[in-house]
């Protein structure tokens, strides 16, 4: 990957349904993902969610504030105050990475989730082409290999 910026056609805008929140990320995500869990289901109001963990330091807020909403727990689950749309979450103890909607960004048709999650409470019609599926999350030990074979082999914007 001689430059990173070309090759995943960065930077990238995106915001809320309203637009009162706009953000921009700047550099390539780690992974991307589907979760099939019933909180996801509920927050989603949809079949799965969908994520992209965007290093932190390649993300910004350009305007507007989000609040906190969901469980109001230990991983912030961030909206759009004003929409209410569910826009990204900054996950418990993991401050190295932001989970972002990838439905946020104004150019997403190429978006695909690498990882599905939960499977074990998915609709049972739902499906996603995913390279990997698993039952509930992958082992810790797993994330590494993870994010390198997404890094050679994950989608990319067209
Ligand atoms: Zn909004
Ligand atoms: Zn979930």
């Amino acid at each position: 990957m001689e430059n990173p910026a070309a090759e995943w056609k960065l930077p990238w805008d995106g915001g809320c349904r309203c637009g009162k929140v706009r953000l921009r990320v700047t550099l390539p995500p780690l992974l991307t993902m589907a979760c099939h869990c019933t909180g996801c289901q509920r927050m989603s109001s949809s079949a799965y969610s969908l994520s992209m963990a965007v290093p932190t330091p390649g993300f910004q807020i350009l305007s507007g504030e989000p609040v906190v909403g969901g469980l109001h727990g230990a991983s912030k689950h961030m909206f759009c105050g004003y929409c209410m749309t569910w826009m990204f979450t900054r996950p418990e103890g993991l401050d190295s990475f932001v989970n972002l909607r990838p439905t946020m960004l104004d150019e997403r048709g190429w978006f695909v989730p690498f990882i599905e999650t939960y499977t074990d409470e998915k609709l049972p019609w739902a499906t996603t082409p995913a390279v990997h599926s698993y039952a509930t999350l992958p082992e810790w030990s797993a994330y590494d290999g993870l994010v390198l074979e997404f890094a050679a082999k994950g989608a990319r914007p067209r």
